[in-house]
């Protein structure tokens, strides 16, 4: 092998350590020999050569980033420049961060909006508070090197708008991705709220030591996000893990997605609220619904304990399909801790096969409220990791 081989060679090393470190935030040196697989002594002296030059530095492990509660020294990427911004449209507001590369949110704003029935308005407010966040934090927009947006419903990745009609009605025809490419100048990438919530969980959240599992985000609507191999399978036509229209019941209630007895037609937000009918006269909202189902309250208890079992009932058949280690239950039901998972987790031991059943760990998710617009910013920062190359320029 000659010198400029051995060059190649060296400087593929340090941009893979550079990478690792982009990837997984800040990391301890044996983080990144087990991220890039390179030895020990190789990974010393590169990133000795790297703090030489600037480009990385030591910082105290704190409690939330040490892993497998060793204390002591890892490192963080010196570059404050280059940073990149999450946008998350929800139903009802957008939401908009703006992180650096060592997974740090610099600043976040939050806009209440009727978004289903005006995308216009609602992409033109993101491009506002993408200019806001950017101030906020005092980077340059040049420093900006990619946006991850996510919406409400099933994403087309091939054409980079809403992918079904009846669930996001207002955003039909609309090119998401290349609209708003064109408004901020950086390259865009768009994902549904599910995958964007096991993203965050594979990221920062319950999912970062565990490359296998499915994310269930329980809300108004229900969703997954499966991860496999530490990617997010999206399928052919980005409609991996609609699992609330997986049919319980053919002689069931019609559903909006056309089909009858689905998932949802027993188990979210509409039908809990449903369930639980009128109290005093007045109907509740899903959120006070949880909260009354904290509180003890055995009406709302018993509702969300019962979308628990049909939910797990589903989630069961997942089981059997992709032998997860690990669900993650995320979204506003799973607020409600063990009232939803106890018979999740009973429904999953009832249907799946043993193996798969006695193997998975049902858990709540870290992040709920926030769960998309981390995602969004976490699939900005891991664009190459969770993309399969055909893809990656949508
Ligand atoms: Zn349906």
């Amino acid at each position: 092998m000659g010198d400029g081989s051995l060059t190649w060679l060296r400087d593929h090393n340090r941009h893979r350590v550079l990478e690792a470190l982009r990837l997984q935030g800040r990391s301890s040196q044996a983080d990144i020999a087990r991220a890039t697989g390179l030895s020990r002594t190789t990974i010393s002296s590169l990133i000795a050569e790297l703090k030489d030059a600037g480009l990385v530095s030591d910082v105290e492990a704190t409690a939330n980033h040490g892993r497998g509660g060793r204390p002591g020294v890892q490192l963080v990427l010196r570059d404050r420049s280059r940073v990149v911004v999450g946008i998350d449209f929800g139903h009802s507001h957008v939401g908009v961060a703006v992180a650096d590369l060592n997974h740090n949110v610099l600043a976040e704003h939050l806009h209440e909006m009727d978004v289903n029935r005006h995308a216009g308005q609602a992409l033109d407010a993101a491009t506002r508070m993408f200019g806001e966040v950017i101030a906020e934090a005092h980077v340059d927009r040049a420093g900006v090197i990619g946006a991850g947006i996510g919406i409400p419903g099933p994403v087309d990745r091939a054409h980079g708008m809403a992918g079904s009609a009846t669930i996001l009605p207002g955003w039909v025809g609309l090119r998401i991705a290349s609209e708003m490419e064109q408004r901020l100048s950086v390259p865009v990438q768009i994902e549904n709220d599910a995958n964007l919530g096991a993203l965050a969980e594979l990221t920062w959240g319950a999912g970062r030591d565990c490359s296998n599992f499915a994310y269930i985000k329980a809300a108004t609507g229900i969703g997954a996000g499966i991860v496999v191999d530490g990617r997010l399978l999206r399928g052919a036509t980005g409609t991996a893990g609609e699992i609330g229209h997986t049919t319980l019941d053919e002689a069931g209630a019609l559903c909006y997605c056309g089909n009858r007895g689905c998932l949802e037609t027993v188990a979210a937000g509409p039908a809990i609220v449903h369930l639980v009918g009128p109290v005093n006269g007045a109907s509740l909202s899903l959120a006070q619904i949880v909260d009354h189902a904290v509180a003890g309250d055995p009406r709302c208890r018993r509702a969300v304990s019962d979308a628990g079992r049909e939910i797990g009932v589903a989630v069961a058949g997942l089981c059997n399909l992709i032998n997860p280690e690990r669900v993650i239950v995320g979204g506003l039901l799973s607020r409600t801790g063990e009232v939803l998972l106890q018979p999740l987790r009973e429904s999953i031991r009832r249907h799946a096969v043993q193996a798969a059943a006695e193997s998975v760990e049902i858990c709540a998710a870290v992040f709920v409220e926030r769960a998309e617009l981390l995602g969004s910013v976490a699939l900005a920062l891991l664009r190459d990791r969770v993309n399969h190359s055909s893809l990656a320029s949508v």
